[in-house]
């Protein structure tokens, strides 16, 4: 028996008519208790999701009292597509808010807007909303209120529908191809999408794109120009490092420039994803092949260290833009989750062993 179930058929039963009870009568006040579809999920395996032995439906066979078909854990709904991601993910239930966090999180593997055909399917697993409901009510995580044991309460799976509930697990078949993202929270933050092997399903940035020695200067709204000695703002990080060090791409994105530009020297420009650019000047030279149009991935050698244009010493001049705003590279909020690993890679191992039958 697992930390997942209620130890005594008297707990389920307990806990089991408490909900019943109060079921028809609270499902307005559950409603706006439940956690809004851009909070926190909680989706931490350990509170979540049941192991086989808490959905063996058995332990219900001594507690006389449920009435109904339990409500299984998970609800799967598909579709195929036939206008566009969005149409389908609206027909599926799912609100405006979450489509576009669904199509962000795939994003990493599809362009939602191009790569979906006529013959496309999406298929999505929810949980459905019964274990969340009995912890409210009863304050007690988890024990007693895995979902497969719970008994049937109308309404609050499709409240949680309402509330526009992001999928747990998401699957686009394209043909040949299946694209698959899962929800997990990490044990100390907030629910995000992740790929099956554990990385970050929508694309996330490098705070540094080189091996770099020291910041030879910050980034500064007003600063003396040691070339042109007027003041300037410094609209970039300055990393010191030697002629022909490697240059990554922080995003992925598209290359917009690449050539010279006064002051900047070589300089590559990339449109990331969202409203993120990013500029890497100095450069001695650019990576083979580098064109205007170019896709670049995340990580991307794009070109090397160098001192062309105004330069006082070697060293890689690096912005980075929000909504064409230039941000201070090194404190800016950017998506830099990384792979789970350690005990939530072990949790989300569990989630995705146990939701893909679903898909
Ligand atoms: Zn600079």
């Amino acid at each position: 028996m697992s930390k997942f179930v209620s130890t005594t058929p008297q707990g389920v039963a307990g806990k089991a008519i408490l909900i019943a009870a109060l079921s028809t009568a609270c499902t307005a006040w559950l409603s706006h208790q439940m956690p809004r579809p851009d909070a926190e999920m909680s989706l931490h395996a350990s509170d979540e999701i049941p192991d086989r032995d808490a959905r063996d439906p058995a332990p219900l066979a001594a507690a006389p009292v449920f009435v109904g078909p339990p409500v299984p854990a998970f609800r799967v709904a598909s579709a195929e597509v036939t206008q566009n991601f969005a149409a389908t993910a609206d027909q599926l239930g799912v609100g405006a808010a979450t489509a576009a966090r669904l199509a962000r999180a795939l994003s990493g593997q599809l362009d939602v807007e191009h790569d979906l055909k006529p013959g496309s399917e999406m298929r999505l697993v929810f949980r459905n909303g019964v274990a969340n409901a009995a912890r409210i009510f009863t304050g007690t995580p988890a024990a007693g209120t895995a979902p497969a044991s719970s008994p049937a309460i109308p309404g609050v799976a499709a409240d949680a529908a309402a509330q526009d509930e992001p999928p747990v697990a998401v699957r686009i078949s394209t043909g040949h191809d299946a694209h698959d993202v899962f929800l997990y929270r990490k044990l100390d933050g907030k629910a995000f999408y992740y790929s099956a092997d554990g990385q970050p399903a929508s694309p996330t940035f490098l705070r540094y794109p080189v091996e770099y020695t020291r910041i030879s200067s910050d980034f500064a709204p007003e600063r003396l120009d040691p070339i042109t000695h007027r003041w300037a703002p410094h609209e970039g990080v300055d990393f010191a490092a030697p002629v022909g060090t490697p240059v990554h791409a922080t995003a992925q994105g598209t290359v917009t420039f690449v050539g010279w530009q006064t002051g900047y020297g070589r300089v590559i420009q990339i449109k990331n994803f969202g409203d993120f650019s990013t500029t890497f000047a100095h450069l001695s030279r650019f990576a083979k092949a580098l064109r205007v149009g170019s896709e670049i991935r995340q990580g991307q050698v794009i070109g090397y260290v160098g001192r062309t244009g105004w330069a006082t010493g070697p060293h890689l001049h690096y912005e980075v833009h929000v909504d064409n705003v230039p941000q201070d590279p090194l404190t800016v909020d950017l998506p830099t989750r990384t792979a789970l690993n350690g005990e939530d890679m072990a949790h989300f191992a569990q989630q995705v062993q146990q939701l893909t039958p679903m898909l």
